[in-house]
């Protein structure tokens, strides 16, 4: 399953047997979600399987949490070790995967200390609470008087406390009420965080690069600008390199574009491999100390089997194979993009191998044309405003990626 090139120009109908698959889940689970009509059994490498026997070429990877591919063979088998060995003990009693991990991904990130949680949006959550008690311990802001500036746009996943600063009305309505203190400004001004700071400022959370919104690429100089004005003021800089960072844009991280360090990684999705949930929040001892025992925790966070297979991701990426792939690959897949007639395409952003392809006005929807290319055997999603985010594993091939913009062109001819 690693190549498209019987290169059929018939296009993929959806057969009974998805449909009915599609309809039993629809019995039984909640319908947060509307997906593609498509059912996957099997994946490998950029590749996925369906039950209709049809092998569909994946440039989505899970949102960037496929980084390495579907199944990736090393990661796969230190699972598969892992799992027959330990997988969990609970922080109540340590495990012999800890320590190596905790120390893989500090060196990654060239930080001291790493808390280890499962999803993104728990990682947002603890990096939250990390800066509200440095700005109590260390900062000295009075009691329950901490703000952390968020920014316009943002996606930092579906708790309570991270949908409270959404600007996306469909993850806000109807879930409130909200908790204070996450006062939100434009993505891309510097001014506007300087504006919105005041003495009981603690934070700034940032996506280097914002996905959801529709990979978005801030201004030249704007992460620079938020770090020197966080050291000018005294506010931790949080990056949420969740979906950003490890490969995706052509570095480690996003941020690596500008030389800018964070005071705090917020790292998911592809820590695990697309094997199991991994994320983890990282910084330096003067900040990640201010948490205690019993002030923070997760029953699976830091897990054994978490952990070897974090540890497995760190070594990967430790090769520089993976950035070199994304930063290679990227410019072949934006020159493509870039030829794309500008009567569809109104704008394609990106950084590396990620990139939003704004529709012009007047093309039918993004998802119309992401089920345009289903039925051509490439799986791609919508974001906001008319994008089609394209983010394929960092293990594509040159010509998959070539394929893949062709069925584009031809999607959005159709
Ligand atoms: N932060 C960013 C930048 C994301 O893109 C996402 C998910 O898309 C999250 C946080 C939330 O991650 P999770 O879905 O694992 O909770």
């Amino acid at each position: 399953m690693t190549t498209g090139h019987n290169l059929d120009a018939e296009l993929v109908p959806v057969t009974a047997a998805t449909r009915a698959e599609l309809a039993r889940a629809d019995v039984h689970s909640a319908h947060n979600y509307s997906p593609l009509p498509v059912v996957i059994e099997s994946g490998s490498g950029a590749w996925v399987r369906g039950i209709d026997g049809v092998d569909y070429l994946d440039v989505l990877a899970g949102y960037s949490a496929l980084n390495f591919g579907h199944a990736h063979p090393e990661l796969v088998e230190i699972a598969r070790e892992q799992i027959g060995r330990l997988t969990l003990t609970s922080r109540a009693f340590q495990h012999d995967r800890f320590a190596q991990f905790c120390a893989d991904v500090a060196r990654l990130c060239r930080k001291d200390a790493v808390l280890p949680m499962n999803t993104g949006a728990e990682a947002v959550e603890t990096a939250l609470k990390l800066a509200r008690k440095w700005g109590y311990d260390v900062k000295g802001v009075p009691h329950d008087r901490a703000e952390i500036i968020t920014c316009s746009g943002n996606f930092h996943g579906r708790t309570i406390g991270v949908v409270g600063f959404s600007s996306d009305p469909d993850a806000r309505d109807g879930f409130g009420p909200f908790p204070p203190g996450f006062p939100s400004v434009e993505y891309g001004s510097v001014d506007a965080v300087a504006d919105a700071t005041t003495e009981n400022t603690v934070a700034i959370l940032v996506e280097p690069i914002q996905g959801e919104a529709g990979v978005l690429v801030p201004p030249d100089g704007y992460l620079a600008g938020v770090r020197r004005l966080c050291d000018a003021r005294g506010i931790l800089m949080l990056a949420d390199e969740i979906q950003s960072g490890l490969g995706r844009t052509g570095e480690t991280f996003a941020c690596d574009h500008e030389g800018v360090v964070p005071d705090v990684y917020i790292l998911g999705k592809a820590l695990g491999g697309g094997l199991v949930p991994v994320s983890a929040v990282v910084a330096d001892r003067d900040v990640m100390d201010v948490i205690h025992p019993g002030q923070h925790g997760s029953t699976f966070g830091g897990n054994a089997l978490a952990c070897a297979v974090g540890s497995g991701v760190v070594r990967l990426l430790e090769t520089g194979d993976y950035q070199r792939r994304s930063r290679e690959l990227g410019r072949h897949l934006h020159a493509l993009l870039a030829e794309l007639p500008g009567d569809c395409v109104a704008e394609v952003r990106g950084r590396g191998l990620w990139a939003g392809v704004q529709l012009a006005s007047g093309q039918p929807s993004a998802r119309v044309i992401c089920e345009r290319l289903l039925a051509r055997r490439v799986l791609a999603k919508d974001a906001h405003e008319g994008t089609i985010r394209i983010a394929p594993p960092l293990v594509i091939s040159r010509e998959d990626v070539t394929w893949a913009v062709e069925k584009l062109a031809e999607a959005l001819a159709e």
